[in-house]
């Protein structure tokens, strides 16, 4: 399965923005406007956006994402939302080990992997973010580390549950900064995220998987990186919060 035959998704990640009053306004802005689209439009949306998320998008072509998902099935953990919530709110995507979580909230290769499992045990389709902090990058491990991480993420991940992971590679360096990736470095680390689930999965499971880019891709660069022949989509930030540019890049897939 090549490029043209995997599913393009373009998802994006609102983190901790907008009210639900807000994200109703955002919604009602964007839907009309992607409705054509060509790939699979993803809105990942903060935790108290998603019931009016899910009601505005119900009957459109915009699936609804969560940011974030406990990976005990229920229990005494204050503040969290189990996979099995989410399902049940009708939520379809949820980002794993996004690197501020990793950052800020003590994510680890670990708690990614369970996590990744409690969602995909639940129905849900995990989000996979995998990429290298600048350090890394200048010391040449980002292949090796990339690498590490997605053999983790996926341990204990069966074939046919890869079916619904979507992996995003999103440079530490890139996200939220204005620096972009080239296209060549974001081709060259989605194809090797590839080679590595070919090596756990085989080629076939390889080639019918979705690899996002992600980290400050927006109107003016996404046709370039969603041109690669590896880049099946992008996760989006900051360009996810303004419908028009939004659209843009959605638009950029369905030519990409
Ligand atoms: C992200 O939050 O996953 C992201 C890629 O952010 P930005 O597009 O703002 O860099």
């Amino acid at each position: 399965m090549d490029k043209q035959n995997r599913k393009a998704i373009i998802a994006g990640n609102w983190k901790m923005n907008k009210t639900p009053t807000e994200a109703g306004f955002l919604l009602d802005d964007l839907i009309p406007q992607v409705e054509y689209a060509n790939c699979e439009v993803v809105c990942c949306v903060p935790a108290t956006d998603l019931a009016v998320a899910i009601a505005k998008c119900a009957g459109t072509n915009v699936h609804v994402g969560a940011q974030n998902v406990h990976f005990e099935k229920a229990g005494a953990y204050t503040g969290e939302i189990s996979a099995d919530m989410l399902a049940d709110l009708g939520v379809e995507y949820v980002v794993v080990g996004h690197s501020e979580r990793r950052q800020y909230f003590a994510e680890t290769d670990e708690t990614v992997n369970k996590r990744a499992k409690a969602a995909l045990a639940a129905g849900l389709k995990p989000i996979i973010c995998v990429g290298e902090s600048l350090a890394q990058r200048e010391q040449g491990v980002t292949e090796e580390l990339v690498r590490m991480q997605v053999k983790i993420a996926l341990g204990g991940v069966s074939a046919e549950q890869l079916k619904n992971v979507v992996i995003a590679y999103e440079p530490v360096w890139a996200i939220g900064t204005g620096r972009t990736a080239t296209a060549d470095q974001a081709q060259e680390v989605c194809a090797a995220i590839r080679k590595v689930v070919g090596e756990l999965y085989g080629e076939d499971a390889a080639r019918g998987l979705t690899v996002q880019y992600g980290g400050s891709m927006n109107a003016e660069n996404a046709a370039e990186l969603l041109a690669k022949p590896d880049v099946d989509g992008g996760l989006i930030g900051g360009a996810s919060l303004k419908a028009d540019q939004f659209a843009v890049i959605v638009d950029a897939a369905t030519k990409g």
